[in-house]
């Protein structure tokens, strides 16, 4: 163990990629980056990272700004759902400790949306605490290491993870050891074609030693994404500069919170009857989106219909270009605004 952290990180300090979260020691904004990290790759979280800490740059200001404004930052990243748990967890930093994230494992861990990854992050990087972290870059690495041969997702599994990592933490700099192990996870360890020529621990390694790397980390069977088919209605009034696009509050999971266009696997009637709108509906759609999320393919036939009648209401708006700019849509929205607005319509 000494070994492996040791190398790790004399490792770390000759090659650790600059990243702007990696220059500061403020929980709150290594709090931010661990959240964009999740599941979004660096180069893209950088500019996100950067625009979201200009407009929010403590807790106070995050906490004090209505939804729309941070899911309007966050509009792009997708995953929505994290940036609301960032947002009603730093209300509660503000709420119940001052506006100080608490420096408290146990209290650290009560805030929403902070796991235990997220939370030994943050407890580790900024207060130097010898609390373990384990994303999908350390799972890679010290399933490698250690041979850990039963599949990832597996309760056993990830149990043994949090062990392991748990055992490889305490001694000096803890933060830079996880950074370490992760930077490795992402730059040397890498899922296909480790460069274990240039791996610091492949003395250590045991899956490098047997020459069985390409075995782990073990993977459970996967199922493919499940296919939907689904009707988007793109519904405008007015025309050129004072044309707006009817958008709805949407209340999926997976988009909720934000504004998007009428969508249904009833088809386009049916949309735009849910939506509350009545509308001149064009008889076929003027494209077709696909949109691949984590367990769904959608396939979507998109429709235009202009003349629209309807009241705004809460969930129900008419948005100009430049209103679509300070709210919140999802990259799919963009998309099927884009495929239907660039074509002409009914
Ligand atoms: Fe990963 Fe290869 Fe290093 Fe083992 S030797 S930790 S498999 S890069």
């Amino acid at each position: 163990m000494a070994a492996i952290r040791q190398k790790l990180l004399g490792w770390y300090d000759d090659s650790a990629r600059d990243l702007p979260w990696r220059e500061t020691r403020d929980p709150y904004a290594i709090w931010v980056s661990e959240v964009m990290l999740q599941q979004t790759r660096v180069d893209t979280v950088i500019p996100y990272y950067q625009r979201f800490l200009e407009t929010f740059p403590n807790p106070r200001a995050l906490a004090e700004a209505d939804e729309d404004a941070v899911l309007s930052r966050w509009s792009g990243l997708g995953y929505y759902r994290r940036a609301r748990l960032l947002h009603a967890g730093v209300r509660e930093v503000v709420a119940q400790y001052g506006g100080e994230v608490p420096e408290d494992p146990e209290a650290r861990r009560g805030l929403p949306g902070v796991g235990r990854y997220t939370a030994g992050a943050i407890g580790s990087i900024a207060f130097d605490k010898e609390e373990p972290v384990v994303d999908g870059n350390v799972t890679r690495v010290l399933a490698r290491l250690f041979r850990i041969d039963t599949p990832v997702g597996k309760t056993t599994t990830t149990r043994r993870l949090w062990e392991e990592a748990a055992r490889l933490v305490p001694g000096e700099r803890p933060g830079a050891f996880n950074q370490a192990l992760m930077e490795l996870g992402a730059t040397v360890c890498t899922p296909k074609q480790p460069h274990c020529e240039s791996c610091p621990v492949a003395a250590e390694c045991e899956a490098f030693i047997h020459r069985e790397v390409d075995a782990f980390p073990a993977q459970r069977a996967r199922r493919p994404p499940k296919e939907v088919e689904l009707s988007a209605v793109v519904a405008t009034r007015g025309r050129g500069a004072d044309r707006k696009v009817w958008l709805i509050k949407s209340e999926q999971p997976l988009f909720g919170g934000l504004w998007g266009v009428p969508m249904t696997e009833g088809g386009a009637r049916s949309a735009l009857r849910e939506a509350g709108l009545q509308a001149r509906l064009g008889s076929e759609p003027v494209g077709e989106v696909e949109h691949v999320l984590t367990h769904r393919r959608l396939r979507i036939a998109v429709y235009r219909a202009s003349g629209v009648r309807g009241r705004e209401t809460k969930r129900r708006r008419a948005f100009s270009a430049d209103d679509l700019e300070s709210v919140g849509i999802s990259t799919l929205t963009r998309k099927l605004l884009t495929t239907a607005l660039a074509r002409s319509g009914p």
